[in-house]
């Protein structure tokens, strides 16, 4: 072989051949807080308004944000703080920050594991009650005479599992403390949030409102080229992708967060393809293939038997059984259950999971009368078989029965 070129020198040269598109990647992710935010002058001059008495050591008011998923609040609530900690810090007041999210940090105790990190107070993972470890950081913050600002981003996953018990205490503190000070910034991305508050709690942190509305296409379209100027090098991103992406996010509520990801994956996708420049028909791919991912995504947590269902249902497609009836999914279930080893549920429980997944758009199912037999269903998959590969070919027990032949279906 020495001497010639093979398959694989091909490929990797033209890896290293290939157009460079992108400058850096990294500023289109999520997490990544741009320096400058069109179009949310407006909030970010409400929310520091709200705050600034904070650099005369006075509590700003505590503030409520609601706005749908991907309009902004995150990255203008740590915008604003950012710079706010720092000119505090600049003119030596004893203000800190404490940013959680309640949903990745998932239970009340891990959030005030976050409080007591912020102002360097130790709460033991374990061991303490509730009540004592907020006692603790209570103590700590009056003791060391901090002003702390707390954000408590997607709060209603939390408020949904552990009600509302820790923001009460917490905006309780600023009654019983003398020295230590807390002003909270909640976020919530689901706008029938207030409704699971307290009443008491609610006209506390609710002392100032502040609403994101979603983006317009030409907003978003701002967002995207100042975005585009950092991530993409001169002329690899097309009117014609721009607009599409501005478009088709605006169309989704005026999300940001997906203009930017239909932006990177198709950034990605004309990359592969050793493309120099990223055109309409990339961000259509792009579009298609977050949706998959996110569908792919969802089927991968299911629980096992609706797991099965699924694949039962897959395998009658792949037998040319276009219209299933809820019986004969239960018949190949039961022999899925039985190749693997495990317990079947009741056709009740099947048909039930099974109006479960219809609710969810994974699959259709149609009532038909059977005349004088009663009703069924007729069933099938409103998603590709691809998917169904892509998310269950890893999984310890789907992937024993996805090329499985029933010989329920062979008997038809
Ligand atoms: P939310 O918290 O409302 O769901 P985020 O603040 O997380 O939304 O915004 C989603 C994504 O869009 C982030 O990557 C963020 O940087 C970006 N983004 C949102 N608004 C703007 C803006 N006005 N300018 C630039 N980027 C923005
Ligand atoms: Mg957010």
């Amino acid at each position: 072989m020495s001497g010639t070129k093979d398959q694989l020198d091909d490929i990797f040269d033209t890896f290293l051949h290939r157009p460079k598109l992108f400058i850096d990647r990294e500023v289109l992710r999520p997490d990544y807080v741009p320096d400058h935010l069109p179009h949310r002058e407006e909030q970010i001059r409400q929310i520091a308004k709200i705050l600034v008495p904070v650099l005369d050591k006075t509590r700003g008011s505590n503030i409520f944000i609601y706005g749908k998923t991907g309009t902004g609040k995150t990255a203008v609530v740590k915008y604003v703080l950012n710079r706010l900690i720092r000119r505090s810090h600049e003119i030596g007041a004893l203000v800190e920050d404490c940013y959680v999210n309640c949903r990745i940090v998932g239970t009340a105790y891990r959030v005030l594991l976050r409080l007591g990190e912020s102002i360097d107070v130790k709460i033991p993972f374990t061991g303490l009650a509730t009540g004592e470890a907020f006692n603790r950081f209570e103590e700590a913050l009056d003791h060391k005479g901090i002003l702390l600002l707390v954000v408590l981003d997607e709060i209603d996953a939390l408020v949904k599992i552990y009600g509302d018990n820790l923001i009460y205490e917490l905006t309780r503190v600023n009654e019983t403390l003398s020295r230590g000070k807390v002003s909270i910034i909640c976020i919530s991305n689901d706008l029938l949030f207030k409704d699971l508050l307290d009443p008491r709690v609610l006209s506390s942190l609710g002392e100032e409102e502040v609403v994101f509305i979603p983006y317009t296409a030409p907003e978003l379209k701002d967002i995207l080229l100042e975005r585009a100027k950092i991530s993409f090098h001169d002329g690899v991103l097309t009117d014609g992708a721009l607009n599409l992406c501005s478009a088709l996010a605006a169309a989704e509520h005026g999300d940001a967060r997906r203009a930017l990801d239909l932006l990177r994956v198709a950034g990605e996708l004309t990359e592969r393809e050793g493309q120099d420049k990223i055109k309409e028909e990339h961000v259509r791919q792009a579009q298609k293939k977050i949706e998959e991912d996110r569908v792919v995504l969802v089927l991968k947590t299911l629980p096992i038997h609706t797991k099965l269902v699924l694949c039962s249902i897959f395998l009658m497609s792949r037998s040319q059984v276009k219209n299933a009836i809820t019986g004969d999914v239960y018949e190949v279930y039961s022999e899925l259950c039985n190749q693997l080893g495990l317990e079947t549920l009741t056709q009740r429980r099947i048909s039930g999971l099974i109006n479960e997944l219809d609710i969810t758009g994974i699959l259709n199912a149609r009532v038909v009368s059977l005349g004088r037999y009663g009703r069924t269903k007729k069933i099938r998959l409103a998603i590709t078989n691809n998917i169904i590969n892509d998310a269950f070919a890893d999984d310890p027990w789907t992937n024993k029965v996805l090329d499985y032949s029933p010989k329920c279906l062979s008997k038809k």
